[in-house]
């Protein structure tokens, strides 16, 4: 089997894409600077063909193997992270992109870039695929994610036209699962974490913004096969199951048998209304869809992350 780079490996998705591409014997070299990720997420991995090395991609990143595949998601991925670090994320998506595209060309690598529904921004079109050009405020606080994105997938078309590169885009909408951090200020881990300690959920607005939530078992699937597809153009993956964030609220209260009660806050700045993937291409191209729905889920979420950490004790 082929030698992997995973940049953002030691992260929630990436820890379960390493996991899952040493299941299919392939080697992993992880990628990761810790900034967002945490060791805690791979110690659990045991095998002589996992590599962990400490790097930050926006400086110069040297692999000495022969690499047959560059899995590119290092990036600050929840609003709280690139609220915080807004250039660090301007120079994950363009910097970072750079070398990791350089990698995959020097070593003749297929390279996936780890875009988002977020290139979207808040969408005209319902549900989006991937023709629809995009609704996205520039200058707006989230813009440093959302704009770092397209950057990247620009830059990202530009190595294939360009150089011959063999590169492929995925747009990743929203996805939970087990390691998620019980304070990145995403919904699900935050709705879990009231829940299960009892405490009111907090809804943002009237709660009938929408969502669609995918487990990170069945993204991980998706992420792979289309790696190891000829696709060129962008994909969505994630799960077309639409919910409102109050509907979502509901479920958690109800998985988790909570006490709790719901309460509403103030929309944060430029949250999109509507987000709902149209997931024909990659049915089309990948014979993929999700197979595991909200509710069984948010339980695998629970059993395999366990309530310590959902809470946050062990953060
Ligand atoms: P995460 O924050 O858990 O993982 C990101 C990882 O990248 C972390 O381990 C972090 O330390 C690492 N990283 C950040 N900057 C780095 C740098 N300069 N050098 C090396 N490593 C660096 O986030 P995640 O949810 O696992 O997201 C992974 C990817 O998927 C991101 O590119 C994100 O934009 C994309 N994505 C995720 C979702 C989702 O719902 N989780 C949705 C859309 C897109």
């Amino acid at each position: 089997m082929g030698t992997c780079v995973v940049t953002g490996g030691a992260g929630f998705l990436g820890s379960h894409l390493c996991e899952h591409l040493l299941g299919q014997d392939h080697r992993v070299i992880c990628i990761d600077n810790l900034e967002t990720g945490s060791l805690q997420n791979i110690e659990h991995i045991r095998d002589s063909a996992f590599d962990f090395r400490y790097i930050d991609i926006t400086e110069t990143v040297d692999i000495p193997e022969d690499v047959d595949f560059v899995y590119h998601l290092a990036s600050p991925a929840s609003p709280i992270d690139y609220l915080r670090l807004p250039l660090h994320t301007l120079k994950v998506g363009s910097h970072g992109t750079h070398h990791m595209l350089g990698v995959a060309k020097f070593k003749r690598a297929r390279f996936l870039l780890a875009s988002t529904s977020e290139v979207y921004g808040d969408p005209e079109v319902h549900p989006q695929t991937e023709d629809y050009w995009g609704h996205v405020n520039p200058i707006g606080p989230r813009g440093v994610y959302d704009e770092a994105k397209r950057y990247a997938e620009a830059m990202t078309m530009a190595y294939h036209r360009q150089q011959g590169v063999d590169t492929s885009i995925v747009r990743i909408f929203n996805t939970y699962g087990p390691r998620m951090r019980a304070n990145d200020g995403r919904a699900i881990p935050t709705f879990l974490r009231q829940a299960l300690q009892d405490q009111n959920l907090t809804v943002f607005g009237d709660g009938s913004q929408t969502r669609s939530f995918c487990y990170a078992d069945d993204l991980i699937r998706g992420i792979v096969s289309l790696a190891e597809s000829d696709a060129h153009m962008p994909v969505n993956i994630g799960n077309p199951n639409e919910f409102t964030l109050l509907e979502l609220a509901k479920t958690v209260i109800d998985v988790t048998e909570s006490r709790s009660e719901i309460i509403f806050e103030p929309l944060p700045v430029d949250d999109p209304q509507q987000r709902q993937p149209d997931i024909s291409r990659a049915r089309d191209l990948l014979g993929w869809e999700p197979t595991v729905e909200l509710h069984d889920g948010l339980q695998r979420t629970i059993k395999q992350a366990g309530v310590e950490r959902l809470v946050g004790a062990s953060d």
